[in-house]
């Protein structure tokens, strides 16, 4: 495999990821929450970044690109849907575009929730996801700028993705995730080896990213609107996936675990 991957901790509770294809050289970043620990990491290893792909417009995943272009000259990709709202970009992307980083090749998947016009960076080959503020670890975004359903409607192809594809998220947000959904899948055995994993990672202050689709498919709440044992768990047995979806985000916003 011709590709070296970096995560890289930003503000509180933030990841940009570095991913560089050693064959050409190109060097990607994943989201900038800011400049300076990504600048950093690049200098440790004195790798020239080639560009800035941008999940979504938050401040907390664009805020470094205006210094990041102004030292590397970096060409910055993000949604079209948002391109107003991504300072400096200069390829706007949406569904099923191919985006070229040295000889690695992302699709773009659109998965509006979050934020309207999110989007997900999948490169087959290297079997990585890079899933910014729509799937975490345990856990999904907000639906902030789209229904919850809408956010569901997106997670259904990620889920699809092969079981070994590596997913990095935007935050490290996985205890407070796993603390929550034990609450809505307490027979799951699985989750609950994860939780106490999960304990074990944060108690040492490492992080629990990345994840994979399969572990995240096996106990990630989000995912699994659709089971009827999530259904049966909160009383919900029957119900549409999507409005059961609707109710596992409305008790994670209200959860204070
Ligand atoms: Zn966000
Ligand atoms: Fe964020």
């Amino acid at each position: 495999m011709a590709v070296d991957v970096r995560l890289v901790p930003c503000l509180a509770d933030n990841y940009a990821v570095i991913l560089r294809d050693s064959s050409t050289g190109a060097t990607a970043v994943v989201d900038a929450p800011e400049a300076e620990p990504i600048e950093r990491a690049l200098d440790a290893v004195k790798w020239p970044l080639t560009h800035i792909l941008v999940t979504h417009h938050h401040g907390d995943h664009v805020q470094g690109i205006p210094a990041l272009k102004r030292r590397y000259g970096a060409k910055v990709v993000g949604p079209r849907a948002e391109a107003k709202q991504i300072p400096m970009i200069d390829v706007e992307v949406g569904a099923s575009d191919m985006v070229a980083v040295g000889n690695m090749r992302a699709r773009v998947f659109e998965t509006p929730g979050h934020t309207a016009g999110h989007v997900v960076y999948w490169f087959e080959a290297e079997k990585l996801l890079f899933a910014g503020d729509t799937l975490f670890a345990l856990g999904c975004g907000r639906a902030i700028e789209r229904p919850a359903a809408t956010l569901w409607a997106s997670l259904l192809p990620l889920r699809d993705l092969p079981g070994d594809t590596v997913v990095y998220c935007g935050h490290e947000y996985t205890l407070a995730n796993a603390r929550f959904a034990v609450t809505v899948d307490p027979r799951n055995a699985a989750l609950k080896a994860r939780l106490a994993a999960i304990e074990a990672m944060r108690a040492k202050g490492k992080p629990t990213l990345p994840t994979t689709i399969a572990e995240e498919r096996a106990t990630n709440p989000f995912l699994r609107a659709d089971d009827p044992a999530i259904a049966d768990a909160i009383a919900m047995k029957g119900v549409d996936p999507a409005a059961i979806f609707t109710e596992l985000r409305q008790r994670k916003n209200n959860f204070r675990g």
